[in-house]
């Protein structure tokens, strides 16, 4: 449904303004966020961020602002019914936004992936209580939101059901890496940074022959308030 309305760029987002400010305020916000954007600013300097900023600025402080607040408040209007529309529906969380804590290759480096090491002590170590990272916008806390989480399972071998070690199927071994998709689904209201959410994750086996590499899994909540000057 978003596709169906062409992007318009939201100025009064770009100078961290509400609808409605005065010329002083925009004038004022401009040089205050020029100054961490400006491309000639070493690490927070960026061209494209800059431009639609200026661009911002520009039309915000000519007579061209009648205009586009008059279109600012047509689209508004569209975006507010398109979001009570999607109230109801539980939005469901693309890919990117779930993140393993700390990668394995990041364990191995400091020695923490050798045989024999618990999970609960390389917990202690590096002092990271959670295996998952999901990350919601600020504007998201309030939706159902559901998550697809890939984890690594262990299948019983359907052939020889682990029995046979000359099985064909399974190379003798009984059993076979696999993953499985775990959904999981907050209802509104319970999101708030940095809250961790456990899972016992028998609960969620499809089958008896499928099983969890771990027996729980530790999910924790980001939100993002990071505000996109990007159209
Ligand atoms: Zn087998």
């Amino acid at each position: 449904m978003k596709n169906n309305i062409p992007p318009f760029p939201d100025y009064y987002e770009a100078l961290e303004l509400p609808f409605g400010a005065t010329t002083e305020a925009i004038r004022a916000s401009f040089r205050r966020i020029a100054k961490i954007c400006h491309p000639d600013v070493p690490t927070t300097g960026s061209e494209s961020k800059f431009l639609h900023l200026y661009n911002a600025y520009r039309i915000l402080s000519s007579t061209k602002r009648k205009s586009y607040d008059e279109s600012f408040k047509k689209y508004r209007a569209v975006e507010f019914i398109r979001d009570e529309i999607n109230k109801s529906s539980p939005l469901v969380l693309p890919p990117s936004r779930i993140s393993f804590s700390t990668g394995i290759l990041e364990l191995a480096k400091r020695g923490l992936m050798r045989k024999g090491f618990r999970t609960k002590d390389r917990r202690k170590i590096t002092g990271i209580n959670h295996d998952i990272i999901i990350t919601v916008k600020e504007r998201e806390m309030f939706r159902r939101i559901i998550a697809t989480i890939p984890l690594t399972v262990r299948i019983v071998c359907q052939v020889c059901m682990g029995g046979d070690l000359h099985c064909p199927a399974c190379d003798g071994a009984g059993s076979y890496k696999s993953s499985r998709n775990l959904r999981v689904e907050f209802p509104p209201t319970t999101l708030q940074d940095r809250r961790i959410f456990e899972f016992d994750l028998s609960k969620f086996r499809p089958d008896s022959y499928t099983h969890f590499k771990k027996k729980s899994l530790r999910v924790m909540i980001h939100i993002s308030k990071k505000i996109s000057l990007a159209v």
